[in-house]
């Protein structure tokens, strides 16, 4: 870590920010934490989030883009424009006790945190005030945006913001996400998908009496796994396709009249995902033949694959850097230990390095919905180190640190490099510049075209269903106290 001294002024002025303000950052996480809200359903989050952003200054535009949890906040006026959006939305069945290493329920079979969305946005709505403050204290012009993207996990918000224009005045983009290391890459980091349900409709029939009466709709789904079973065989190894049944029928003796499947389809391209989701269409439609039923087809998304500009992500190295690694305590490191044990990965303990700036030349079968505002502006994406190495997630392991001391000082360490990082788009004009000449040279002639349906609505009632029935449990565990920043 550099001495005090060798801090520009703004970065010393936004480091004494953040550290003022530890104690709000970790009860912001904290909070989000308990709420454990899933996809389109952030509403808790979305409401602590902009009263927080209000309360610092910033003028919050809700339900952008249709989305009732999604959220603009903006401070500041003209060029540059710099926006910065992250995801706060948890994963089903998945509600884990912070800060104990084996699986332990809040509330069984509860949604809940466990990939350190909660984090991300505290350490959003840190960067953003820091930020703020710095621009008045330093007289910087121009103007920040915070985009707050509901239902990551479904890959649905944020397509749907650039696809309605909310990017189109913006210069320079930031994303951050929680995890193992404190780092910045360049290149092509995370893959496309496109994301559809698949609805068959037949006629319902007494199972017992007239089975040959009925057409049945459960078989059209049924048939469509089949064939895209088959059709792996025929996917590149870099390709991913993955379902679960919506909608499977009410009861063995009435033939189902209508049956659902959801699935998303992956490639290193927006061409080869949306190839995929034409091969399934055609295995659909033979399903439908085979079982005498009708199919519909509804996109709820699709995402370009995600891509780090290679001056912003050099920026955010930089300033990485000058932060450095948070000091774990023995208590910290005995945890990660042992969580690495009891979810059988490699006990290697927690990071104490930051890895030089790498590039990545073929994304990650991975996808983010943050990545269409790559391709339509520079952008690039770091981690901060609030997760325990080699922990995955989408698993109860990847919940126990996401209301500890260990996401606290994550969250701390990532939210001053991410604000100073932001405030030097204000004070160094040369940057935009240079970003704007990389952006251009790594799109080549790609030509940015949004995947999404012209007249797509966003998916309201996504996981409504599941929120109202643990909600009322969840709510005894929310916390009492609830950030201040000062
Ligand atoms: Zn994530």
């Amino acid at each position: 870590m550099n001495s005090r001294d060798n801090l520009t002024s703004e970065q010393r002025f936004v480091f004494d920010y953040v550290d003022r303000n530890a104690r709000a950052i970790a009860l912001t996480g904290d909070n989000i934490f308990y709420f454990g809200e899933l996809g389109m359903q952030e509403f808790e989050t979305a409401a602590l989030l902009t009263e927080l952003l209000e309360k610092g200054g910033f003028a919050v535009e809700h339900g952008i883009s249709g989305f009732p949890t999604g959220f603009c906040a903006t401070y500041g006026s003209g060029h540059p424009v710099v926006a910065i959006h992250t995801e706060y939305d948890s994963c089903p069945d998945n509600s884990q006790v912070s800060g104990v290493a084996e699986q332990k329920f809040i509330v069984e079979g509860a949604p809940g945190h466990c990939e350190g969305h909660n984090v991300n946005a505290a350490v959003l709505v840190a960067s953003a005030l820091a930020a703020k403050q710095a621009m008045d204290k330093f007289g910087l012009k121009g103007t920040l945006k915070v985009f707050g993207g509901p239902a990551e996990e479904q890959l649905v918000s944020r397509p749907y913001f650039v696809r309605d224009g909310w990017f189109d005045d913006v210069d320079l983009a930031f994303h951050n996400h929680i995890g193992g290391e404190f780092s910045a890459t360049h290149g092509l980091l995370q893959s496309a998908l496109v994301s559809a349900t698949f609805t068959f409709h037949g006629e319902t029939a007494h199972s017992g009496v007239a089975p040959w009466k009925g057409r049945d709709a459960l078989d059209g789904v049924v048939l469509m796994d089949v064939g895209m079973a088959q059709y792996r065989e025929h996917m590149r190894p870099e390709m991913r396709i993955h379902r679960v049944i919506t909608n499977g029928g009410d009861q063995p003796n009435v033939i189902p009249r209508t049956a659902a499947v959801w699935w998303f389809f992956r490639d290193q391209t927006a061409e080869g995902a949306t190839k995929l989701f034409e091969q399934a269409k055609k295995v659909a439609h033979g399903a439908a033949l085979m079982s005498n039923t009708e199919v519909t087809v509804d996109v709820l998304s699709a995402v370009w694959p995600l891509r780090c500009n290679r001056t912003v992500s050099e920026l955010l190295q930089r300033h990485i850097e000058t932060v450095g690694m948070p000091e774990w305590s023995a208590e910290e490191e005995a945890l990660a230990r042992a969580l690495q044990t009891s979810a059988k990965v490699k006990v290697e303990g927690l990071k104490r390095e930051i890895p030089p700036l790498s590039e990545l030349k073929s994304p990650r079968t991975s996808a983010n919905d943050a990545g269409d505002i790559s391709w339509k502006v520079p952008m690039a994406k770091f981690y901060f180190p609030a997760n325990v190495p080699n922990i995955n997630f989408h698993h109860w392991a990847g919940g126990v640190t996401l209301a500890h001391s260990i996401a606290h000082k994550g969250a701390v360490a990532g939210s001053k490099a991410f604000a100073a990082a932001v405030v030097e788009c204000f004070s160094n004009p040369a940057l935009l510049a240079d970003a704007k000449r990389s952006f251009k040279d790594e799109l080549g002639d790609i030509a940015y075209k949004s995947m999404l349906p012209a007249d797509q609505k966003p998916p309201v009632e996504l996981n409504r269903a599941i929120m109202e029935k643990f909600r009322p449990a969840m709510r005894k565990h929310y916390l009492k106290e609830r950030p201040e920043f000062l």
